[in-house]
């Protein structure tokens, strides 16, 4: 029997970190997210792509959640071309600096306030911070059973599913009852593109944060008043067309303050170091142009490149 399915799934938007330039690294050594264009987490459009195919086959909803910023919203309105059926953004200050415990523990309040769910499906990791932390954390946070490195749905019936995943050297047939929490693999499934019809939908979807960005950005001169008016006026608009992004801060989902952000991140990342190893030891290679160009031309000379 073909039983609906209800699944959640946590999205990321991340620098691209496949195209490293110069100024990809500050000066102190950590990551210029400026310099580099934000992309949507590759592992997390093969969990969105496993999501889908269940609610394709079975009926259901996919629910797309992030947690991040207010230009975090494209990678939901990516979701709702691919066929999302709803997106919400995590949006708050005091959710800055999370380290994974804190992330977990905000996207864990979330999918409680969203309410019954059968699957929450994550990437196996982000590129950014690359800990692959944040999918075991959340189930650990949930209380439900997880499957991490996700390669194939073998099989769901009405209680459970059996999965194939992946062990590095070979693979594993496992199975667990719902609800459960996987991390998907990015062999998993060929992620669908997004659909022409959809996109010209949802390119107009927005969140709370953005309609008060562009009532802003068009109303310079108008006070206050006028423009709160013009921000509910536009924002019931979107609502009545379902093109609302839903925007909750850390009060709609109750969480305690004390597990969020700073506070709730027993991880400090004191120094970024960029290691090259070599049969001594290590070199230390300093975070410039100037610092890339030498090492290039070291491996030049030692015929390890060219
Ligand atoms: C250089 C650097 C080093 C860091 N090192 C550490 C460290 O050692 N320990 C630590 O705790 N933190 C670390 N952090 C912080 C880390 O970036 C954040 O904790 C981050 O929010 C989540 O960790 P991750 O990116 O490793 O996610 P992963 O655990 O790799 O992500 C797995 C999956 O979880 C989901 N997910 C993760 N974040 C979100 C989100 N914001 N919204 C929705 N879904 C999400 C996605 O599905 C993703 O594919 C570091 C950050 C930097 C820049």
């Amino acid at each position: 029997m073909l039983l609906p399915y209800h699944s959640v799934v946590c999205v990321k938007q991340v620098p691209d970190t496949s195209n490293i330039t110069g100024e990809a690294m500050k000066a102190d050594g950590t990551v210029n997210r400026a310099a580099l264009p934000a992309v949507f987490n590759p592992d997390d459009l093969h969990a969105l792509e496993a999501a889908l195919r269940i609610r394709d086959r079975h009926g259901g909803t996919v629910t797309a959640i992030t947690m991040g910023p207010l230009g975090a919203s494209e990678v939901l309105r990516q979701c709702l071309y691919r066929g999302a059926d709803r997106a919400i953004i995590v949006n708050d200050r005091r959710a800055a600096a999370s380290d994974t415990l804190a992330t977990s523990y905000i996207l864990s309040r979330a999918i409680k306030t969203v309410g019954e769910f059968d699957f929450v499906f994550c990437g196996r990791q982000a590129i950014d911070g690359d800990t692959a932390q944040v999918g075991p954390q959340l189930a650990e946070k949930l209380g439900v059973s997880q499957i991490t490195y996700l390669d194939d749905i073998v099989e769901i019936t009405d209680k459970s599913m059996r999965v194939r995943r992946n062990v590095g050297a070979g693979w594993e047939i496992v199975e667990a009852r719902m609800p459960l929490l996987l991390t998907v693999m990015d062999s998993a499934n060929e992620p669908r593109p997004a659909a022409a019809r959809r996109m010209m939908r949802y390119q107009r979807a927005r969140c709370d944060g953005e309609v008060e960005r562009e009532v802003s950005a068009a109303m310079k001169d108008a006070n206050d008043e006028q423009r709160e008016t013009e921000q509910g006026r536009r924002a019931e608009q979107l609502r009545m067309k379902g093109l609302f992004i839903e925007q909750w801060n850390l009060d709609d989902i109750d969480a305690d303050l004390q597990w969020c952000g700073l506070s709730g991140s027993p991880t400090k990342v004191h120094r970024v170091q960029s290691i090259v190893l070599t049969k001594e030891g290590f070199k230390e290679v300093e975070a410039t142009e100037e610092g890339v160009r030498s090492l290039i031309h070291e491996l030049i000379v030692d015929h390890t490149l060219g």
